[in-house]
Parts: C-alpha cells; structure tokens; sequence
C-alpha cells in the first residue's frame, strides 16, 4: 500500500489524513471542493506545526508529511489509490452517490472503506461496485490520539478487504479489532448503554452530577466522567443515536433515558449551547439542574 485517498476532511478525514501522512503515506484528499481540501491541509500543517514546538517531532518529519498530504478537487484523481476511506457527513444518500462515483474509476486492487459510526456497512456496500472489497473502519476521535480502530465487517466483506484495513492499521501505529455488521458496532454498542444508565442516574437523583461523574471517573479509572463527556459529544447527537439502536435492536433497554429527550427539548445540548448537564456561562462548570 503506498497511495491511500481520503474522502471528507472535516475532522476525522483530516485526522486520517495527518496519520496516514506520518507512516509516509501518499494521501489523496478531497471533500466538497479543492479549497476545501486544501483548508484541511493547512488545518493539519498547523497541528503539525504545534507538534514541533512543542518538540514532540521534528521538522524533517513535518515537511515529509505535509509533502505527502495532495489536495484534489476531483473523485476520479482516487483511480491511483490503493485504500479509499470515505468520511463525508453522515449522511446515507451523500455517503451512497460517493460509492457510486468512485467505483467509476476505482482501481480493480483497490479497497473501499467507510468512517460511517452508524449506517448499516452491508448496505452501505451495496452502492459500491464490488461488496467483497468494501469494509468498516471507525476511526476516533481525536483520530492522531486514539490508538483504536474498530474493523466492520458487512455481510459480503472478503478477506483481502479486512487485510488491507488490518495492514493500514499496522502501519498508522493503531491497533485494529474486528467486529461484525450490527448498530454502534462493538465499542458504541457497550458505550452508549453506560452513558444512558448515567442519565437515568441523574434523572433520578441518584446522585449529584458531579458526583456521578466522579464515581465513574475515580472508581473505573475513566479520563473524564460521562456527563461530562455526554456534554462534549452532544446530547442531540446521543438521542439520535439510542433511538437508532432502540427500533434497530427493537429492544427496550435502550429507550432513552426521559432526562435527556428533556435537556434536548430546552436546547440544552451541551458544552456548544453553553448548557446541557453542567451551565457553562461561569468560569468553572456547575450543575444545570
Ligand atoms: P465533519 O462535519 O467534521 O466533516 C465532514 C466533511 O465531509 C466536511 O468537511 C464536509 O465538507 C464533507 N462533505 C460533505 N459532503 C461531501 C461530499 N458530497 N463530498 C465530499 N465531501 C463532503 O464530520 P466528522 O466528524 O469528520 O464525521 C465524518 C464521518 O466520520 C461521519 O460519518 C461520522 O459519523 C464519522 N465519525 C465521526 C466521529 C466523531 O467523533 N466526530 C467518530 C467516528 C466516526
């Protein structure tokens, strides 16, 4: 694998990007249109740049990536890739016109990969030209950070697909598992019910908000408390995302918890409106409730 595209580079697809860039990979990136690709490249120069400063990489490695790193304005430029990852809006019209394009000019070696964290990847494959050679792969956030990533595998996923997503992982420094087709994978599939037990917590009082967060934190060794991450994530985007598993899994143990469908209907959904679990207008967050 020497040539990979990028398809999106909005957050995540700038954050592969920058990965795949420092194992001394040739990336191609695109989005809505060149200014945009190349807005994200700057983005990730400047992180790079910060990098340095702060003498976590030196400069020769800095150029080498950011050389590696090609803007492009056009879908059929990705006929050179060997791995393409699409991670557009999610979208699933959007993600599936993608597909739809790009198997156009897709290489016959090539492999197509979806950043998708929750639209079905053996649908999603349909829209491609060959199933067999289109897998998962869910990236974190921030992507340079995180040291995972999850390998889906839809229903007509080959064994060269899950190769070459193995073998990125290996050369990006990741550690990659592997999980079948279901909603929220394997690690949002056990992530999101925790959460939600937290917000059943906090409509109940069962405890303070600070202090749920602190027994999950303290007690379980978590980087932060899961109010607190709810907050950071978006309690609109946590909604979506139960009632998705909730009428996909036709389970009830994935109802919403009442409190968040009612932060919601406020707007209070998070550090971004100024509230959501905790007020954020002082200096130091409290509890909104
Ligand atoms: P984002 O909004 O930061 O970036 C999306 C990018 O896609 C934007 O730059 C947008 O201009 C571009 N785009 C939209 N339509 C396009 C099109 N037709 N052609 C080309 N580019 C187009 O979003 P994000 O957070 O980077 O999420 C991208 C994908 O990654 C989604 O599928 C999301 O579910 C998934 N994901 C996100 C996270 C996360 O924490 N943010 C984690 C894992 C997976």
């Amino acid at each position: 694998m020497e040539v990979i595209g990028v398809v999106g580079a909005g957050q995540m697809g700038a954050g592969i990007a920058q990965v795949a860039a420092q194992a001394g990979l040739k990336v191609l990136l695109s989005d809505v249109s060149v200014d945009v690709a190349t807005k994200a490249k700057a983005g990730i120069a400047k992180r790079l740049d910060k990098a340095v400063e702060r003498g976590k990489l030196d400069v020769s490695a800095r150029d080498a990536a950011t050389g590696l790193i090609e803007p492009v304005g056009d879908l059929s430029a990705m006929r050179a890739a060997d791995l393409i990852i699409e991670a557009v809006t999610e979208q699933e019209t959007v993600k599936r016109s993608i597909f739809e394009d790009i198997s156009k000019v897709l290489a016959s070696r090539a492999i197509l990969a979806t950043n998708t964290s929750s639209i079905s990847i053996t649908r999603l494959a349909q829209a491609s030209a060959d199933p067999s050679r289109f897998i998962g792969m869910h990236f974190f956030n921030p992507v340079p950070l995180m040291p995972l990533l999850e390998l889906i595998k839809g229903m007509a996923t080959g064994a060269e697909a899950v190769e070459v997503a193995e073998a990125f992982g290996r050369r990006t420094g990741k550690t990659t598992i592997l999980a079948a087709d279901s909603p929220g994978f394997v690690v949002n599939r056990i992530f999101l019910p925790l959460l939600n037990e937290a917000f059943f917590a906090a409509g109940e009082r069962l405890a303070s908000i600070p202090d749920i967060d602190a027994g999950i934190k303290l007690g379980l060794g978590h980087p932060m408390g899961p109010l607190t991450l709810a907050d950071m994530i978006g309690l609109e985007t946590l909604l979506e995302i139960l009632k998705i598993y909730q009428a996909d899994f036709g389970d009830p143990k994935y109802r919403p918890a009442p409190i968040l469908s009612k932060l919601v209907e406020a707007g209070w959904l998070g550090r971004k409106a100024g509230k959501g679990f905790y007020d954020y207008s002082g200096e130091t967050p409290v509890p909104s409730f």
